[in-house]
């Protein structure tokens, strides 16, 4: 999965960030090249592939692109009709039966929550929908102890037999944002897969898969410096080489803003503990086979922090761990040789 780990500092790389707003096509001898781009669940889609017939690959890319939107249809929490906001709405008066795809999403979600002894915790939203970020608000303290017992994994009951959800806690919502963007690049690879693809990279924001190799060479992926600006140089903090593989990055720089109050970093990722922002950690990227997984660890590690994070991911032998801290200290899992210099 990652090939020849070696660490290339400030050096830029990243494929996706090679892309424009829109779709091109480039030609060479042997392979065609199809690139998109397009804003979809919230974030930036971006997809690369070769193939030796450039129709198909199109059709695939456009494939994908489809695929993403239906996902966002089903899981976004901003549009009233998807299944996950109904369900929001009915899950606490009753059980309510779910798509089999709603609820393998939950029933992984749930999980991780017990994996990661509840720092993934998908009723962080009960209290996260509080937070705008956008309009740079957060819940007051009133509200944040109100709700904070309904931030609770545990409350969120499921019966496979009957596929429903019920949560038993009247105030209980849920949001699949740490877990959903990974899902759809696996959804994506499998398209391309079945339409007979063999190279390409998918990234959803921080969610990225890839499929075979770069023409013979490994897929470069980047790392984000947290506290980087743009896509150069300066904007990226490691480059892997991968073949075959999934790497999810939680960052607390994706959705923030300073608290004019406090001076306090206000962002994304939520304690299910506390119900605020979790600092100390700037950035987790996961590695593994799959997004399904390494969407909910990379949020799940961000949460526990560097001591308990990597215990964690030292127990999954598919998966891997970097953890950039606030002071910009790198901390690596076993299975990731540390960088050269
Ligand atoms: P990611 O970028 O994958 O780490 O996902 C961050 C997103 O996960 C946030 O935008 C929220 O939608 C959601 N989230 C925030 N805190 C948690 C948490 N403690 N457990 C599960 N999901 C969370
Ligand atoms: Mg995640």
């Amino acid at each position: 999965m990652l090939h020849g780990f070696s660490a290339r500092r400030n050096s830029l790389s990243f494929a996706g960030s090679l892309l424009v707003a829109c779709w091109f096509v480039v030609t060479n001898v042997q392979a065609e090249w199809v690139y998109q781009h397009q804003p979809i669940m919230g974030t930036d889609i971006k997809l690369s592939l070769w193939h030796e017939d450039r129709v198909m690959g199109e059709r695939a890319a456009s494939a994908v692109m489809a695929e993403m939107h239906r996902i966002d249809k089903l899981l976004s929490p901003y549009k009233p009709t998807s299944e996950l906001s109904r369900l929001n709405k009915t899950a606490a008066v009753e059980p309510t039966s779910v798509s089999p795809e709603l609820y393998a999403l939950i029933d992984k979600s749930l999980f991780y929550s017990r994996v990661s002894e509840g720092a993934f915790d998908i009723s962080f939203a009960s209290l996260g929908r509080h937070y705008n970020y956008r309009e740079q608000k957060k819940p007051s303290v009133e509200k944040l102890q109100a709700l904070l017992p309904s931030v609770d994994y545990r409350q969120i009951q499921i019966n496979p037999a009957s596929r429903s959800v019920f949560f038993a806690n009247e105030h209980l919502q849920i949001d699949l944002g740490g877990i959903a963007k990974g899902y759809a690049v696996d959804r994506s690879i499998q398209i391309l897969q079945n339409l007979g693809i063999q190279h390409a990279t998918v990234s959803a924001g921080g969610d990225s898969r890839v499929l075979g190799d770069k023409r013979g060479k490994p897929w470069n992926v980047g790392i984000k410096n947290p506290r980087g600006k743009g896509e150069g140089q300066d904007g990226v903090a490691l480059v892997l080489p991968m073949v075959d593989g999934a790497i999810s990055t939680s960052g607390d720089y994706e959705r923030f803003f300073i608290d004019s109050d406090t001076g306090e970093r206000v962002h994304h990722i939520i304690n299910p503990r506390t119900g605020t922002s979790v600092g100390g950690v700037a950035s987790v990227s996961v590695l593994g086979p799959n997004g399904f997984d390494t969407d909910p660890l990379s949020t799940a590690v961000f949460v526990m922090g560097p001591i308990r994070g990597l215990a964690l991911i030292e127990t999954l032998p598919s998966f891997e761990c970097i953890i950039i801290d606030r002071r910009g200290k790198v901390s690596y899992s076993s299975g990731l040789a540390a960088p050269e210099h």
